[in-house]
């Protein structure tokens, strides 16, 4: 498949580009939201969709043991199955989070875990995750990666470090002239000197962009600014760069100041479903009493579906109706700024503004 990445203008750190796949183009900086089980939370494809969302990520250890690999395949691959045109990102999911049969393991062949369905041991590999992510047909696909515990000592994360090398090598000579896109996962935790061995290693190997991997762990914001720069300053410029689990306002704009091509973030939907819309104004609760008689969009500035409908009074109706249409109309209108939050910054990188000001009442 015809993968194609050009960077468009450097403001400082921050950087525009455009990502072609097939015929597709996507601007970047791009928001890409997580559908593990190929959907957003309770959103269905076509509702991200309208909030001009462009790039989805799917977690293939989910999808292969349910709906099951071969069904996707046989009805026509990700996009058709899902009924999703844009952009989607198969990653082999976290399989820290499987009944591993042992936990901690390091080992260069793969991951041993039980199947959830039929309880036998089966065998992970680097391999057979590009096996199956070709299978389901998505436009860009993760390396397996072995991504160590962010607070697991030097020894540890250095290992982990040259099995996850192993693993890129293995990976990438599954790849055959029809495969989608292969990233390369970047591991080393929080130490330099390994973040450095990592990328060594994977540049050696003609992987089409990179993931920073290893960053969820990290529960501070600072510490994830710092880890994030020292890993963009080894990663070559001409190649595509993305981050996964964005979890606070502070890293979004940490990936966005970095150069951060594709940002995989459920933040809206997270909001969504605590009742809190994003506003210019930062993020309101709109459960609270002082809504209830509120004519006003969330949003004054927004023109999303939910803005041009529904006021902020009926929103806070539904939410304390425990009505699940409430969350789902918060989420819309999230996506549908945050996105636009992000087109922005773009905009404004573009013409060599900062992008701290975008995002000053978030932060
Ligand atoms: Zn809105």
């Amino acid at each position: 498949m015809k993968f194609d990445f050009k960077l468009q203008h450097h403001a400082e750190t921050a950087r525009a580009a455009q990502l072609t796949i097939g015929r597709q183009p996507l601007e970047t900086p791009s928001l890409i939201m997580p559908a593990p089980a190929l959907t957003v939370h309770d959103l269905a494809p076509a509702e991200v969709k309208r909030s001009q969302i462009k790039g989805l990520s799917i977690d293939e250890s989910i999808i292969s043991q349910n709906p099951g690999t071969e069904t996707v395949r046989d009805l026509g691959g990700l996009h058709r199955f899902m009924a999703w045109d844009g952009l989607v990102i198969a990653k082999p999911g976290d399989f820290r989070h499987l009944p591993l049969v042992k936990k901690n393991h390091l080992t260069k062949d793969g991951v041993r875990f039980h199947d959830v369905k039929t309880g036998a041991v089966r065998l992970m590999t680097p391999q057979t995750v590009i096996e199956s992510q070709t299978e389901l047909q998505p436009d860009i696909m993760l390396m397996l990666s072995q991504t160590p515990s962010y607070y697991a000592p030097y020894d540890y994360v250095e290992k982990a470090v040259a099995i996850n090398s192993a693993w890129a090598a293995a990976a990438i000579q599954k790849l055959t002239a029809d495969s989608p896109a292969l990233f390369g996962v970047m591991q080393g935790a929080g130490f330099a000197q390994l973040r450095k061995q990592s990328i060594e290693a994977l540049a050696k190997m003609d992987f089409s962009g990179y993931v920073i991997g290893g960053l969820s762990d990290i529960d501070n914001d600072k510490e994830f600014d710092r880890v994030l720069k020292l890993s963009v300053d080894l990663l070559p410029a001409d190649k595509a760069r993305m981050v996964v689990d964005i979890q606070s306002s502070a890293q979004l704009v940490s990936a966005l100041k970095n150069g951060i091509d594709l940002i995989e973030t459920s933040l809206p939907t997270h909001w969504g479903r605590y009742g809190k819309a994003l506003t210019a104004q930062g993020l309101l609760p709109i459960k609270k009493a002082r809504f209830a008689a509120d004519p006003q969009p969330l949003a004054e500035d927004c023109h999303c579906p939910v803005c041009e409908q529904y006021s902020r009074a009926y929103l806070r109706h539904l939410l304390h109706m425990d009505n699940s249409v409430g969350p789902r109309l918060i989420s819309q209108h999230n996506l549908w700024y945050l996105r636009q939050l992000v087109s922005q910054a773009r905009l404004a990188i573009m013409h060599d503004q900062p992008i701290t000001a975008i995002f000053e009442n978030l932060i």
